[in-house]
């Protein structure tokens, strides 16, 4: 009876019990190599320059439209240094179609407002909006590291960094202490902290004169002195402000790695470790990093974009191949992350459907929310592609739902993908505390997503 119950029965094993030695070593080294670049990709313009230097290191070179190809080839795309678009050229015509795989490199943070320094009762403060989904209060009394460039008049750009340096300041946005919070306790978990509230402590030295703004003044010579920057330099700035935790192991064994912006770097970086390490293809393999997935795949850097069509139409014109053949013959693995199943918050879950740590590589057939709103749903037959695709290159995978029917939802770039006549589908690792200023993944997921892109790109279907 067992035996017709294993042939019969859908069951999902631990992905430890899955491997062996030798993939235990290749994931943790892996891992090591996936800590190193999140630490220093803070955001999507940090991961940008920090792919393009790992990939020219790998012989990539900057895409020129009319350039000649041959298959084998490496070249890439730079959007506006906040979107990266990697390629190599198969063997076949790109009629044929192209194997891609998109990640997005932004990460939900606390923006400088444009208008943004202010002094109050002889603090001084950055006032900030965040960016993408945060529970605000998850931002107040945690270490923050400043980030960003300042466009200057003269068409310079200063880069600014603070604190990612042990030896350099940090900065923090207050919270009320317990004594006198009575009213404020009484208050949603969403009204707590508001919007507004969430302003970042500078400075608390005033100049040594008796004018007025005396800390502000302080702070501002600070700047000037550090970056030549002015208060109104500030108007024209793309500052943020992020968590300042360093990378980390977690847990008793180290099986899982706590950090700021997994989602979705730890996606964008098994992409580029996937193209980096596929070496002559049959199709021609893409790698999207996006940016502003975060808040709907909106403008020039984002997935809506038209920049992605336009380097696909640039590398189609040089083989006399038009845009829209390549597209209805290519996949896409829309590699973003899920949630993972939380024992401690099980009531959102319905746990048969949602992923969980350490069982692979999760494949998402649709996000959306209520009756799959919002989604582009993948077909049963993009699935069933890679259920085969998974079995014979011996990638763990899982299915993964994002929470219960009716308990939220969310989507990624999979559906402006899929609306380009793409067979796509969301893939990608299972996070614990998505969104917060320190996410939880684990090596193993991380490892199998990294071998589920590869598979793809080195597939000849
Ligand atoms: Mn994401
Ligand atoms: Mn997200």
């Amino acid at each position: 009876m067992d035996d017709l119950r294993s042939k019969l029965f859908y069951e999902q094993k631990n992905g430890y019990d899955l491997i062996g030695t030798e993939e235990r070593l290749a994931l943790e080294d892996y891992a090591k190599d996936y800590m190193a670049f999140l630490n220093n990709s803070r955001t999507e313009r940090e991961a940008v320059i920090k792919a393009v230097e790992m990939a020219e290191e790998r012989g990539f070179i900057p895409f020129v439209p009319g350039m000649d190809l041959e298959p084998g080839m490496k070249v890439y795309k730079n959007n506006r240094g906040k979107a990266l678009l990697l390629a190599v050229i198969g063997k076949r015509p790109l009629s044929e179609g192209g194997v891609i795989a998109g990640a997005h490199v932004d990460a939900p943070r606390l923006d400088l407002k444009q208008v943004t320094m202010y002094e109050s009762d002889e603090l001084c403060y950055f006032k900030t909006h965040y960016y993408g989904g945060i529970k605000k209060y998850q931002w107040v009394t945690i270490p923050l590291e400043l980030h960003g460039v300042v466009a200057l008049k003269n068409g310079e750009l200063a880069e600014i960094t603070i604190g990612r340096e042990p030896d350099e300041p940090r900065f923090v946005i207050t919270d009320l202490l317990p004594h006198l919070a009575q009213d404020q306790m009484k208050k949603t978990m969403a009204e707590g902290i508001t919007g507004e509230g969430l302003n970042i402590l500078i400075g608390s030295t005033p100049y040594a004169d008796d004018g007025k703004d005396r800390v502000k003044l302080a702070v501002m010579s600070l700047l000037n002195d550090m970056y030549g920057i002015t208060e109104e330099d500030f108007l024209s700035a793309e500052l943020t402000a992020v968590p300042a935790f360093d990378v980390c192991e977690i847990g008793l064994d180290r099986s899982l790695i706590g950090g700021y912006g997994h989602d979705d770097r730890v996606c964008a970086f098994a992409e580029l470790k996937a193209i980096f390490d596929v070496e002559a293809p049959e199709k021609t393999c893409v790698c999207i990093l996006a940016d502003k997935e975060e808040i709907g795949s909106e403008g020039v850097t984002g997935m809506q974009s038209a920049a992605f069509d336009t380097f696909m139409e640039d590398l189609c014109a040089v083989q006399g191949v038009e845009l829209r053949r390549c597209l209805e013959n290519s996949f896409c693995l829309s590699a973003d992350v899920t949630n993972a199943f939380d024992p401690i918050y099980p009531e959102v879950s319905e746990k048969r459907s949602d992923s969980k740590i350490n069982y692979g590589m999760a494949l998402c057939k649709f996000t959306g929310a209520r009756g799959k709103s919002g989604t582009s749903d993948a077909s049963a037959e993009v699935v069933g592609y890679l259920r085969g695709l998974y079995a014979r290159e011996g990638v763990v995978w899982q299915m993964a739902e994002l929470g219960k029917v009716d308990q939220g939802g969310g989507g990624t770039i999979a559906k402006f993908m899929a609306n380009r006549n793409i067979d796509t589908i969301d893939a990608g690792v299972p996070v614990l505390s998505m969104h917060a200023p320190f996410e939880v993944v684990a090596k193993f997921d991380c490892y199998m997503t990294y071998k589920g892109v590869l598979a793809a790109y080195r597939d000849n279907k």
